[in-house]
């Protein structure tokens, strides 16, 4: 998507604090931390949002997650605790329109439920 800011983000054309890429995903500091620790983890598909997923995407769903939890033990957050959050459209807040998950931490988060 030539207009996507996280397609662009992938693309290098826009530079970010990456900390984490493979040929599927990708992961950077987000630019608005609402933790002392906050970190998108992106696939280089551009999927909308979950609504988006099909069947052949399983995996890379799967993978996501796996690249967050090593993320998240690498920078030393998985045993104090972490969030994985994903914003489905707007009731949800999602503003970036191409599929994200936010891994929070580094301080007490709360319950926001
Ligand atoms: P959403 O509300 O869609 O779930 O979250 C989008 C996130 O992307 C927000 O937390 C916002 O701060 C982050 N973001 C938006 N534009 C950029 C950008 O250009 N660079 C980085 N690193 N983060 C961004
Ligand atoms: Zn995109």
């Amino acid at each position: 998507m030539s207009d996507c800011i996280f397609c662009k983000i992938a693309n290098k054309e826009i530079p970010s604090q990456m900390v984490y890429e493979d040929d599927l995903v990708i992961a950077f500091k987000d630019i608005a931390p609402q933790a002392d620790i906050h970190i998108l983890v992106v696939p280089r598909k551009h999927l909308v949002n979950l609504s988006d997923m099909e069947e052949g995407d399983k995996e890379l769903i799967g993978h996501i997650h796996y690249v967050a939890s090593k993320i998240a033990r690498e920078i030393g957050i998985a045993e104090s605790g972490f969030r994985i959050v994903s914003n489905h459209n707007t009731d949800a807040g999602q503003v970036v329109f191409h599929l994200h998950f936010h891994i929070l931490g580094g301080n007490s988060l709360g319950k926001f439920w």
